[in-house]
């Protein structure tokens, strides 16, 4: 059995994952910035990652109970993500590499929590919702059909502009909840009612700009509370995007959804989506709260799967999940 390591660290989250061959977990340890006031400042994120990636890594290791000779190569997240953290990851990576003569594998970000949650659920042929801080995406895999592009993903629907995880954090440092926001925010919801916010559904894909400033402007001015303001933000773009994955699954024909990302650990959300798959006969599946946000483990099995066909990538910040 082989054993490998993942480093992620494409946003706020410093993790070192402990996968081996067969899929199993056997440490997924991390480590987030966070902030009170300030949002996800890039330079004190990449500062962030530098100072604890030694402490994260030894822990890692006694958890799993391994040593280096163990490891037979380092995955790492290659993109999509901020630069300044990429390259903090990189270079970690690349002293580690260098020192302990391992192979390295820089893996794309995104295709890593597809593929977690697919060895997770058993999956073959879902179709996928990630929405992160950054990224909000409904994916497939290419149809036979599509010509030159078997093996690949194929975004079918997408976020114009920011992320959904984004626009609720922007949002949230506007309420003074602090960096991140999504879980606050899902706790002032529980008790709003709804007030109306611009649905913007374009096609196959999703912007929540227009909601962002139209909520904040509401509540600058003493129009809408902070509990109502959450609960109308989640009905309206958690509803945005279960619209477009629905007319995904009816399109393409897919009978199991899986949804990953770290806002997909809202219940809400989850409860629209589950109500949605069994409207129409599909299954609805997500992955355990602890493999559901940016860590290691996903990276480091990402890395097994694409082993033979990537290496040290450098960073590639605009790495798109149809890219790999
Ligand atoms: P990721 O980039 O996958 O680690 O996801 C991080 C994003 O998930 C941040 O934008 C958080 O605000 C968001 N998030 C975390 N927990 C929740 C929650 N319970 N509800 C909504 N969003 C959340
Ligand atoms: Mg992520």
């Amino acid at each position: 059995m082989e054993i490998f390591i993942g480093v992620e660290s494409t946003a706020h989250t410093f993790g070192v994952g402990v996968v081996d061959s067969s899929g199993r977990v056997l440490a997924n340890v991390k480590d987030s910035y966070t902030s009170a006031d300030g949002g996800m400042i890039p330079d004190k994120v990449a500062l962030h990652h530098k100072e604890v990636a030694e402490r994260i890594r030894e822990e890692a290791f006694s958890v799993a109970g391994i040593a280096w000779g163990d490891v037979s190569f380092i995955a790492y997240s290659a993109g999509p993500g901020l630069d300044p953290a990429l390259w903090a990851g990189y270079n970690i990576v690349k002293v580690w590499s260098e020192k302990e003569g391992k192979k390295i594998v820089g893996v794309n970000h995104c295709c890593a929590h597809l593929s977690i949650g697919k060895v997770w659920n058993k999956l073959e042929d879902a179709c996928y919702l990630y929405v992160s801080g950054v990224n909000t995406q409904v994916i497939v895999e290419t149809p036979p059909t599509v010509a030159g592009r078997e093996g690949k993903y194929l975004i079918i629907g997408e976020t114009l502009d920011i992320g959904l995880g984004n626009m609720l954090d922007k949002f949230g440092r506007v309420l003074g909840l602090g960096f991140p926001a999504g879980a606050a925010m899902e706790k002032l919801a529980l008790q709003g009612k709804y007030v109306e916010l611009p649905y913007a559904v374009k096609g196959m894909d999703v912007s929540f700009s227009g909601i962002l400033t139209k909520v904040e402007q509401m509540y600058k001015s003493g129009k809408i509370s902070k509990e109502d303001a959450c609960f109308s933000v989640q009905e309206t773009a958690f509803a945005m995007c279960t619209e477009v994955v629905e007319r995904a699954m009816a399109h393409t024909g897919k009978k199991e959804l899986l949804l990953v990302g770290g806002v997909g650990a809202n219940m809400r959300f989850c409860s629209m989506l589950q109500t949605m798959c069994e409207e129409r006969g599909a299954k609805f599946f997500k992955v355990p709260m602890d493999l559901a946000g940016d860590q290691g483990a996903m990276i480091a099995w990402e890395g097994f799967l694409r082993r033979d066909s990537y290496g040290d990538v450098s960073i590639k910040p605009h790495w798109r999940t149809d890219e790999v």
